[in-house]
Order: C-alpha cells, then structure tokens, then sequence
C-alpha cells in the first residue's frame, strides 16, 4: 500500500517536473541573471604590502593554501614533495595573519597553528563578513571568496575579491553616490551595473586574475563596511536593469561635476564609437539654473606657485630635469570650455592630451588642486591663480546633476536619457 503511494507521488513528479521543463523557455531556464553573475575584484592593487590579516567577523571561514606548483618540480626542489594543499578553519572571531617571505605564502591562525611550507595561492570562502587589515589602510569588511596570490614582478600580495554584481554595486554606489534621492540614486545603479557588465565583457586588466579594480576606470569599491541600506534595496528594485544603444550594450561614462556643460567623448577622449555621450548643456529645458549648481565642485579656484608648475612638468614629462620646457599655455579648448591640448613650451615643444594633463596635475598637486581641465588663468608675478568649473573629466552623467534632477521631480529614466541621449533601459 505504502509502497504504491509512493510510486505513483514519483510519477507525479516526474509528470510534473517534465511538464515544467517543457512550458518555461528554456533561455529563461538557462540564463543567468546579470546581477546573480560573479566579478573578480582587484583590491587596492596600488598598495605595495606583502603582510595582511583576515578575521571573520561572521560565520565560519575557512583558508585552503595551494602549494608552488609553478616554481620548479618535485625532483628539481624535493622539499616540494612535502608541500600539499591544506585547509584550515578560521572560526568566528579568529584570525588568519598571512605574510609573504622568500618561500611563498605563509599564514598564522589565532589559535597559534602555523602554516608554513611556502604555497602560492589562498583561497578565504564560506563564510558571510570577512574584516581585513592591510598595514596603512583602513579595514575592510568583505563578502563572497577572497584569493590571495602573489604578484612576482613586485614581489607583493595580491587580492582578489569574487562577488556577484548585485553585491558590488551596492558597495560602489553607496561610496560614490553623492545624493540620497532616490530617483538618482536608481539612474547612479544602472549606468554603474551597464559599466560593470560591460567591463565583465571587455576587462581593462586583460594580463591580470581580476576583471576589475576599485578605482575610478572601473567602478570605485571599498567593500560591504559603507554599504548603505537604501542602495541595497534600491539595486534589488532594478535588479538585472541596463542601458542599451540601439540593441548594443554601452560603456557609460560619469563624473562628479560637469560645471553646466557636459562634453562629448569625441571631444574629450577623441573616440568616435559612444555616440551616446554627446555634449549636454546641465539644465531643464535649456533654461534656469544648472542642475548641479549646488555642487562644491561647480566653482573653484586655487593658486599654485609658478616654479610648482615648473617643477610639475619637469616631473611629468621631462624625467625630472629642469629647463627642457619653460611654459605650459591651453592649445586648444572645446566649444563646452574644457582644454582639451596643452602646449609644453621649450626648445623642442611637445604637446600633451588634455586628460593625461589632468590625470598627471592630479597625482602631482593632490585630488583638491585643479578639479577639472575647464578653467581660467590669472597671470601674476610668482604665482598663477585657476579658477574653474566642474569636477572630473566632464563627459556622461554628472552627478551632483541628476541629484538635481532627482531634486526637480525628474525620474530615473529621465535622468538616464538627459546624460546618454538615445539609450533605452532594458
Ligand atoms: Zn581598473
Ligand atoms: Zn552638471
């Protein structure tokens, strides 16, 4: 009896399980949603530190360490012979210190085990907060798996943080979205999840383990310690959301402050394949105020000293010595008021890209010196004084402007279409 009801419940599922398979297209069976997708995160790859410590702030961890295999085989080296994979617990609230030295990666748990031996890769998963401390810089709370490798031309750590798109946007937006609209905040979301898809597809770290890093060419990221609940929730309410251009996917640009005008990408990176991002003049119907009028970004001004300057162009582009360039001067400014060429004056002149001009003023004076390659000089006798508009290299979303628009009732596809014209949301 019991035997035959549970036959015919087996049947049943199978009856309906193939009914299932049969009535759901299978593309939507077998898709993957895009926020579901991984992304490999390089983590402060700038940084030079060859020392770190990982502590589980929740749940349970656990480190598996992969020995050398790369540097030469058991027979050349027989202490390699002892060398195996390993796996160790990090429990809640313990810690695992890593450090690299001559032999490889090594690693010592709270609990006083030691791991050594030299392996070149460790693997952190399983668990759900990971805080880790770099020498230098603040912790960092992370999710998903942690792989630290070695990177031998610079013999130095190197990590590598897996997570899906949902939880990296949620990270990035909370530490770059400077409003708290929410319409704004959702048009931050999909240009942020388009760059990212698109940066998934054609990575700018083709040579390295990661398909994006945390600075401002990819996406910035700093964890899941900044994370901002609003965002959280606002990623899921535009889950799998993205900008195409006619059917094709975009790469979406953005800065922090256009100063009234935003430009082309022709104009300021001379590429002709984002016919997306056209020049945009910053307000409602061309009239009234500037949407990101309320920006501190919006004026500026600052006086550098002229042997500054000097000593800034010797460093950039003369290998530090003095007197090959005398000058700089704009050669040529764009119709939206950003210099996009710059002549270096001296016995043989060189001129300069506008945004390799700027990158370089930026690392040399600091980010709060000249926020932008749209400004004015005033001439004196030891010094020069800039005063400028906008913040960051001008072409895209400004965003101080749609939290503008945000703020003047505009919705978030409204804003999406104002900064990319011709972009559908998908
Ligand atoms: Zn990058
Ligand atoms: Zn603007």
């Amino acid at each position: 009896m019991n035997y035959n009801l549970n036959m015919k419940r087996k049947v049943l599922l199978v009856v309906v399980v193939i009914l299932a398979v049969a009535i759901l297209p299978l593309n939507r069976l077998f898709a993957q949603k895009i926020d579901e997708t991984p992304i490999k995160v390089g983590i402060l790859i700038d940084e030079e530190f060859t020392t770190f410590r990982a502590q589980s702030f929740s749940g349970h961890w656990r480190a598996t360490f992969y020995p050398l295999i790369a540097s030469g085989s058991a027979e050349q080296n027989p202490a390699r012979k002892e060398v195996k994979t390993v796996s160790e617990l990090v429990a809640e609230g313990e810690d695992l210190a890593i450090s690299l030295t001559n032999k490889g990666l090594v690693g010592k748990l709270s609990t006083g085990k030691e791991i050594m031996g030299g392996y070149e890769k460790i693997v952190i998963s399983g668990g759900e907060l990971l805080n880790i401390e770099i020498p230098e810089n603040r912790p960092m709370l992370l999710q998903g798996k942690l792989e630290i490798h070695i990177n031998i031309e610079e013999s130095r750590l190197l990590l590598i943080n897996e997570i899906n798109f949902h939880q990296f946007l949620v990270s990035s937006v909370s530490k770059f979205g400077i409003s708290s609209e929410v319409e704004a905040l959702k048009a931050y979301i999909v240009m942020a999840r388009t760059r990212l898809k698109h940066l998934k597809e054609n990575t700018l770290h083709k040579e390295m383990a990661y398909e994006v890093c945390d600075k401002y060419h990819c996406l910035p990221f700093s964890g899941a310690g900044q994370n901002r609940e609003l965002v959280d929730i606002l990623v899921s309410m535009t889950a799998n959301k993205i900008l195409q251009y006619r059917g094709k996917s975009v790469f979406p640009r953005y800065h922090h402050t256009c100063g009234g005008k935003v430009s082309s990408a022709k104009e300021i990176f001379n590429v002709d394949n984002e016919p997306y991002h056209v020049s945009v003049d910053d307000r409602v119907d061309n009239k009234g105020s500037e949407n990101c009028f309320h920006s501190p970004g919006f004026h500026w001004s600052i006086e550098l000293e002229k042997l500054d300057l000097l000593e800034f162009i010797a460093m950039s582009w003369a290998g530090g010595a003095s007197r090959i360039f005398t000058g700089w001067e704009p050669l040529k400014i764009e119709d939206t008021g950003r210099i996009t060429r710059v002549l270096l004056r001296g016995r043989i002149p060189k001129e300069i890209d506008g945004v390799e001009f700027f990158e370089n003023l930026k690392m040399y004076f600091g980010p709060n010196s000249l926020k932008s390659m749209r400004f004015s000089m005033e001439v004196l006798r030891r010094s020069v004084i800039f005063r400028g508009m906008g913040q960051g290299l001008g072409v895209g979303m400004c965003l101080y402007g749609a939290d503008g628009l945000a703020k003047k009732g505009k919705r978030y596809n409204e804003i999406l279409e104002f900064y990319y014209p011709g972009v559908t949301i998908k």
